[in-house]
């Protein structure tokens, strides 16, 4: 069954996320040779549309408002509600991010609509669309099947993999208007902890540390490691509860769920929700001095040794390649 569906691109930084390329590809596969329609929302963003052409958008629907500027619940289900009466899609994608987790139930919720959230895999079968999604903190997986309405889905990132870009494709942009108002709430500024660097949640590398880095200092040499993979610095909670680095690169069931093409942990020793937020990483590779330690039982490669003579030889290496 051909469907019309959405895909909400998010920028950040003034880039588009990887991530909206990701729900373009999960929104193709859900509409079944029908169209794929990308939505732009903030002010002056359609300058960003050419991107999704050529990532397989068919069409770009762009709501360009001041109140638009920065994230807001209010203002992005009013736009988003514009689109959707203007559209009449069968599905909405989202990414499984801070905002797509935010948006999507209030919306499918508004509209009465169900919501497969935190999907890794989309596919078709029989004429029935299978959504993946982990259960039990990454445990398990469960298949759920769409079966009739407005389909709302949000993917987790780095896991459905983008169409390869394509700079002959084009198509239609067309601008929608958006009466937004009664906010409740409006980001007058915000102030990043961070600036710089890879975002953790989209990263292709990511090098972890634990509690083993033993301090803020000890986190230099696995920064040194992640420059030269061109990736993140993610850390334990514990980590983050010993003050060595702050709470936003906490891994694992309270921080970030993170699929990287490659994890390093470095002296973390795999405590149960740890795992929650990366086994699911396509290669893990553990740093740890105790052989007995539980991050070896999900570790494609285990370096039983001391971070500080392992993480540098490592970054040595790479620099050579
Ligand atoms: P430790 O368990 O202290 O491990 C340190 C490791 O470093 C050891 O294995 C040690 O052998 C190794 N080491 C020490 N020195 C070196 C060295 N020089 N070289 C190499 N290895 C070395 N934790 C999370 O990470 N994320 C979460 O989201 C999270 N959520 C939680 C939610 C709840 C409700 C609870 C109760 C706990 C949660 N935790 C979470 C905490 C979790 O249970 C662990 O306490 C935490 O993950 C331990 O962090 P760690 O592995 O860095 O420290």
């Amino acid at each position: 069954m051909a469907r019309k569906v959405l895909a909400l691109a998010e920028i950040r930084d003034g880039s588009l996320r990887n991530v909206s390329f990701e729900a373009i590809a999960a929104a193709k596969i859900i509409a079944q040779g029908g169209e794929v329609v990308s939505v732009l929302a903030g002010e002056s963003v359609q300058s960003y549309a050419n991107e999704l052409f050529f990532h397989g958008a068919d069409r770009v629907v762009v709501v360009e408002h001041s109140h638009l500027t920065h994230y807001t619940p209010d203002g992005y289900s009013q736009a988003l509600m514009a689109v959707i009466d203007e559209e009449k899609p069968e599905g909405i994608v989202f990414g499984h991010t801070a905002l797509g987790k935010d948006l999507s139930p209030k919306l499918a919720t508004k509209l009465n609509s169900g919501l497969v959230s935190d999907v890794v895999s989309v596919e078709e079968e029989g004429g029935n669309l299978i959504f993946t999604r982990p259960i039990y903190s990454g445990k398990a997986f469960e298949k759920k099947i769409a079966t009739d309405g407005l389909i709302f889905v949000t993917v987790r990132p780095n896991n459905i993999p983008p169409l390869e870009r394509d700079e002959s494709r084009s198509g239609e942009v067309k601008a929608i208007s958006a009466d937004i108002k009664d906010l409740r709430t409006i980001v007058k500024e915000v102030v990043r902890k961070t600036t710089e660097g890879v975002d953790l949640s989209e990263a292709k590398v990511i090098v972890a540390g634990g509690r083993g880095v033993k301090s803020a200092e000890g986190f230099k040499p696995l920064q040194e490691l992640a420059e030269v993979l061109g990736g993140a610095v993610g850390a334990s909670r514990g980590a983050c509860d010993a003050g060595y680095c702050d709470y936003s690169l906490q891994i694992g069931q309270t921080g970030k769920v993170v699929t990287p093409d490659l994890y390093i942990a470095c002296g973390i020793s795999g405590a149960i929700q740890h795992l929650a937020g990366m086994s699911n990483s396509k290669v893990i590779v553990a740093i740890n001095k105790d052989p007995e330690a539980n991050i070896f039982k999900v570790a494609d490669y285990g370096i039983v040794g001391d971070l500080f003579e392992v993480v540098p030889l490592l970054t040595e290496e790479f620099k050579k390649l």
